[in-house]
């Protein structure tokens, strides 16, 4: 606790210094303010205490159960036993401390809690003995030290409860970061083949293009449509056409370059965004890609499938636009599936 807040040796000595509570003088009040006060009238402090707390309508209003009652009443018998004695030390910061994170996890509102330590000063004061309220000197130093150490106890209670409700909402802020991040990652991928949605892989494409058009720097669009594939959902049905489709998808991804960006453009179709990428390097990634789709069958259960992909390649221009740079890769995928499928058609060549 004391290091969650912050407090190493000197930071203790410098609180108990700013609430006027080093030297002797204090010392000895620690030890009066136990002997004839808290050892003799504990279990009364105590009883009244809950009573007055459990009279407030905010207290009542509480969810506590028993264990919360009784957890309560546990700790302020320990707390009232340490009350003013040994303040300058490690435990009795660590023990103060403890308390409002304790109110905090009970779900006890911060004011409810804070004008408590008033009935407990009250509960204090009035079970001064009167051997010593007769000596109006030493009344006063011990009503004093009270009032003292009940604004030290304050001081450090209300400092680990706002130090609790703050991890409380850093920890809220997190998760609301996870699930917006996981919503995102959701708006952005297309849920068959975890590839980039259609919405997403434009909006690549209108980033890029205007990226290469200011840099000068080449960039390709190949488009890709599995061969034949009304045929494999015909044959085989449509849950092992999707299987089919999420093979595909991820041969295409284990053929491309780290950077490429690949999306599922529609039903069968997929479009590769390369960036920095001329014709004869995007020839390659497009014949690599045909291969290993093309390479091994697909098994789904029984059913053994062979799949293949036609790809049409564009490169962009300086007055190209998205729609514009994507219907010639269209037209070149034509070509390809005119010349016999599985394989490469550049925009030239269409
Ligand atoms: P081609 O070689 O000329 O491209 O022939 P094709 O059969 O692949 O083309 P066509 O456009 O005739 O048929 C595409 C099929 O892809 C039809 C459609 O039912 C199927 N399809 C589209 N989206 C999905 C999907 O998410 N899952 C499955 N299983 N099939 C899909
Ligand atoms: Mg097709
Ligand atoms: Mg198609």
């Amino acid at each position: 606790m004391c290091e969650r807040s912050g407090f190493d040796a000197s930071g203790i000595k410098e609180r108990v210094r700013l609430f006027e509570l080093d030297g002797d003088d204090n010392r000895r009040l620690g030890r009066v303010l136990q002997r004839q006060v808290v050892v003799p009238r504990a279990a009364d402090i105590v009883e009244n205490f809950m009573h007055s707390l459990q009279r407030l309508d905010q207290f009542a209003a509480i969810p506590t159960n028993e264990v919360g009652v009784g957890r309560l009443t546990g700790l302020l018998q320990r707390y009232l036993y340490g009350f003013g004695i040994n303040v300058a030390t490690f435990e009795y910061f660590e023990q103060r401390l403890r308390i409002g994170h304790i109110h905090h996890q009970l779900g006890i509102p911060q004011p409810v809690y804070q004008s408590s330590y008033r009935a407990l000063e009250y509960e204090l004061i009035r079970n001064v003995p009167a051997v010593i309220q007769e000596n109006p000197q030493d009344y006063q130093s011990l009503i004093n030290y009270i009032l003292k150490v009940i604004a030290l106890d304050i001081s450090l209670a209300v400092e680990s409860y706002c130090k609790s409700r703050t991890c409380g909402l850093e920890h809220t802020i997190e998760t609301e970061r996870g699930a917006a991040k996981r919503l995102r990652q959701m708006a952005i991928t297309d849920w068959l083949t975890e590839l980039h949605n259609h919405a997403y892989s434009r909006h690549l494409l209108v980033e890029k293009l205007a990226r290469a058009k200011t840099t000068g720097h080449a960039l390709c669009v190949i488009m890709a449509d599995l061969d034949q594939f009304k045929q494999i959902n015909d044959t085989h049905g449509h849950l092992v056409g999707d299987h089919v489709l999420r093979i595909a998808a991820a041969r295409m991804v284990a053929a491309a370059r780290s950077g490429d960006e690949i999306g599922r453009y529609g039903g069968e179709e997929f479009l590769f965004v390369l960036e920095n990428t001329d014709l004869k390097a995007a020839t390659e990634v497009a014949e690599r890609v045909r291969s290993r789709v093309d390479a091994d069958a697909i098994r789904h259960h029984s059913a053994s499938i062979r799949a293949s992909v036609s790809l049409g390649i564009a490169q962009a221009r300086e007055d190209d636009s998205v729609d514009d740079l994507i219907a010639r890769a269209d037209a070149a995928l034509y070509a390809a599936k005119l010349a016999g499928r599985n394989c490469v058609m550049l925009e030239d060549a269409a």
